[in-house]
């Protein structure tokens, strides 16, 4: 897989539009956008268009979200070097590349062998590596790994899943989509106290669905 001046060019524009047209202020953000090819997660017949804010199929069904989804829930975040992170829904790895960009420590899960399987050896094409990476159900977390400073869900829940504000330490956030009808709702909770979050209301995305694990 090339990265050429041509791909790095259209990164730049593509921040320069993060940046004025979205909002995105986080410069970490913006910086690890500028460093990941996003062009290595998609299908051959896109990659024309892999700097566009659009989000592509990927293998199973499933999407790369929006390069802007991206940014917004990664600045949402409030990501720190050494962070330790558990990111629900691997996908086609391009977020989890740009949260090890962001000098993250990086767990992550995902349901679909097909996707597991391709996202891992992504990362040893590209020399990067998560800290642990599962096939299994997002839902039940990673308790043997917790608690962790942040976590991200990148598919929508019909349901909050309890099991991950467990997993989460107090003072960490967890940015997650909500609801199960055609758009979702970005919320965020902050762990105040063993019991207690806040929750902010972020706006409305397109998220594919979080689903119980494959093999139940
Ligand atoms: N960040 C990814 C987004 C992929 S879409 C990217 O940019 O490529 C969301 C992913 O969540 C899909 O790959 C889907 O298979 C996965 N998913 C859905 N339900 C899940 C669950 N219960 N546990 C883990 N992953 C799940």
């Amino acid at each position: 897989m090339q990265d050429s001046f041509l791909h790095k060019g259209k990164r730049r524009i593509l921040v320069k539009y993060l940046k004025e047209k979205i909002g995105i202020k986080d410069e970490r953000v913006l910086a690890a956008i500028d460093t990941v090819p996003r062009h290595f997660f998609m299908e051959s017949v896109f990659l024309d268009y892999a700097y566009e804010d659009r989000a592509f199929p990927i293998a199973a069904g499933q999407t790369i979200s929006h390069p802007s989804t991206v940014a917004e829930q990664t600045e949402l975040l409030e990501i720190e070097r050494s962070d330790k992170i558990l990111e629900i829904g691997t996908g086609s790895g391009y977020q989890t590349a740009v949260l090890i960009a962001m000098g993250a420590l990086v767990y992550t899960i995902e349901r679909q062998k097909g996707l597991y399987d391709f996202s891992k050896q992504m990362f040893k094409k590209m020399n990067i590596s998560p800290i642990h990476q599962a096939f299994g159900d997002g839902f039940e977390g990673l308790p043997f790994f917790a608690p962790f400073d942040k976590i991200i869900v990148t598919c929508g829940a019909g349901e909050l899943p309890m099991a991950l504000l467990r997993q989460l330490r107090v003072g960490g956030k967890m940015v997650i989509p909500l609801g199960v009808e055609e758009e979702q709702v970005l919320y965020r909770f902050t762990k105040i106290s063993p019991t207690e979050f806040e929750k902010e209301q972020f706006g409305l995305y397109k998220f594919v669905p979080m689903l119980g694990n494959i093999n139940k």
